[in-house]
């Protein structure tokens, strides 16, 4: 004999019908708000990874996400490049890059002795060997001084080989307090220190999508590609070569557009490793500064001598054979680089045959390490630059932020970095500090 009745069996039945779907509404509320974030950072390269560390430092209260494309933090630029920790010699005085790379220099070393991260404080010499070039020498040293590079020395050609035995130059800037270091490493370190924080970190997410959800308190709704998405009250992007791409889904103009340049390496082979101790740098052409083979002692005990810098046909092509033909076309369809091009289509032509015929590059290098022969270089690794370029074709050197003003949760809760130029890397934690006050301001965090 049953003990309940019918009526009574139904009414447990719907009363089970009503609890399991409200542990079910319960669950379901606890998962959209484990993917609540009071900020979303965008771009696990150096410049995201130092901000988000910056910003759980700052409000350790906040949730926070740091969210990657790839598959591991500093994929792109900030695990690609020389691996210098430049001084802040080249810049304008006065210039927001002047002043982030002198203190960024400062706040590094302090950084990588505090991890007990490997570095070598190996200097920098940067030669003039020709008569033509001592005048710029001699500006680029007071610029220097101007902007606060300590302990600058102007060497003449005897003072350069006691300090660098191969190499040969009229005059040369001695720079004692460059260094050199894996700048992959150090944004593994500043995601780590995140991490640690209490901040969450996600890879292979790709961002494709933003908008506006009914959610007041986190209305940025954030898609990737695999139809996830996350919620966030504030987000600021650091995307780099992709930095236009992004800005462009929340309405923000194309320009400055990202033009992706790669720059090329070669090797010095291990037994000739021995010939270069500092770095070594010719005079930059004021108009290209970043052009000018350079020869880079690396902290894993090889030098790399280069890099060149070439359009790459797509935003991330590190090899000849890398194509997008979208990207690619867009590239070619914008104003400023078709203008670009044809000011210094000699510039270009150069730089390509530079990096399809080595013997070239290697007549570079021999102006000032003549003992460097095409018989001691192999091939190298490549990073592609993303440089910044205005409608009017001109290169943006300093650093540019975006946010399309309005009223809407878009418009007023994402914050773009859409240019943090080399030396992107040693200024990172100064860039972090500036970014999260800019923040703190903005969106009144
Ligand atoms: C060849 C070369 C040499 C250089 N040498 C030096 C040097 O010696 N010293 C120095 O200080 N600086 C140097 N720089 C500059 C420095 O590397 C950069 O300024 C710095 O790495 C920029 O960091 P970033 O985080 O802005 O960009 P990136 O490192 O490019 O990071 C951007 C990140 O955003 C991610 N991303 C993009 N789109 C999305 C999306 N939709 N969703 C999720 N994630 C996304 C990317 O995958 C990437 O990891 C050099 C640069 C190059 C290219």
């Amino acid at each position: 004999m049953s003990l309940i009745s019918k009526s009574q069996a139904s009414l447990l039945t719907l009363s089970r019908y009503h609890v399991s779907k409200y542990v079910s509404k319960v669950r379901r509320y606890s998962e959209i708000k484990k993917k609540c974030y009071d900020i979303v950072v965008i771009g696990g390269g150096i410049v995201g990874s130092a901000s988000a560390r910056e910003l759980i430092l700052q409000h350790p209260g906040l949730k926070i996400a740091l969210i990657e494309k790839e598959k591991r933090f500093a994929f792109h630029q900030s695990g690609n490049n020389s691996g210098v920790i430049h001084a802040g010699i080249y810049y304008k005085p006065g210039s927001l890059k002047a002043k982030l790379c002198v203190e960024g220099l400062n706040l590094s070393y302090k950084y990588l002795d505090d991890k007990q991260i490997k570095y070598s404080k190996c200097g920098k010499l940067i030669v003039a060997t020709d008569r033509s070039e001592v005048g710029r020498l001699l500006d680029l040293y007071e610029r220097g001084v101007k902007n606060g590079v300590k302990d600058l020395k102007l060497l003449d050609s005897k003072e350069i080989k006691e300090l660098e035995p191969h190499c040969n130059g009229l005059q040369a800037i001695w720079s004692p307090h460059t260094g050199i270091v894996d700048w992959g490493v150090v944004t593994k370190s500043y995601v780590s220190d995140f991490e640690k924080c209490g901040g969450d970190s996600y890879l292979n997410f790709e961002l494709n999508r933003f908008f506006e959800s009914e959610n007041a308190e986190y209305p940025v709704t954030i898609t990737n590609s695999k139809d996830k998405t996350i919620h966030a009250k504030y987000v600021l992007t650091c995307c780099g070569l992709q930095s236009d791409t992004v800005a462009v889904l929340t309405g923000c103009p194309e320009e400055p557009k990202i033009i992706p340049f790669r720059g090329e390496y070669l090797y010095l082979v291990p037994e000739k490793s021995n010939l270069i101790k500092a770095n070594i740098y010719p005079v930059p052409d004021p108009r290209f500064p970043f052009l000018g083979v350079h020869a880079t002692p690396r902290i894993d005990g090889r030098v790399i001598l280069g890099p060149n810098a070439i359009l790459a046909f797509c935003k991330e092509g590190y090899k000849w054979t890398d194509l997008n033909v979208k990207e690619l076309k867009e590239i070619i369809n914008f104003s400023g680089f078709r203008k670009m091009a044809l000011k210094y289509a000699g510039f270009g032509l150069k730089e390509m045959s530079r990096s399809l015929m080595t013997p070239l590059q290697v007549m570079q290098l021999q102006k000032y390490i003549q003992d460097i022969t095409t018989k001691d270089v192999e091939s190298g690794p490549a990073g592609v630059r993303a440089q910044a370029m205005g409608k009017d074709g001109t290169l943006i050197e300093d650093f540019v932020f975006d946010s399309k003003p309005g009223s809407g949760a878009i418009g007023s809760r994402v914050l773009h970095c859409r240019n943090a130029p080399s030396p992107g890397a040693t200024s990172s934690l100064a860039i972090a500090k500036m970014i999260a006050d800019k923040m703190k301001q903005e969106f009144k965090l």
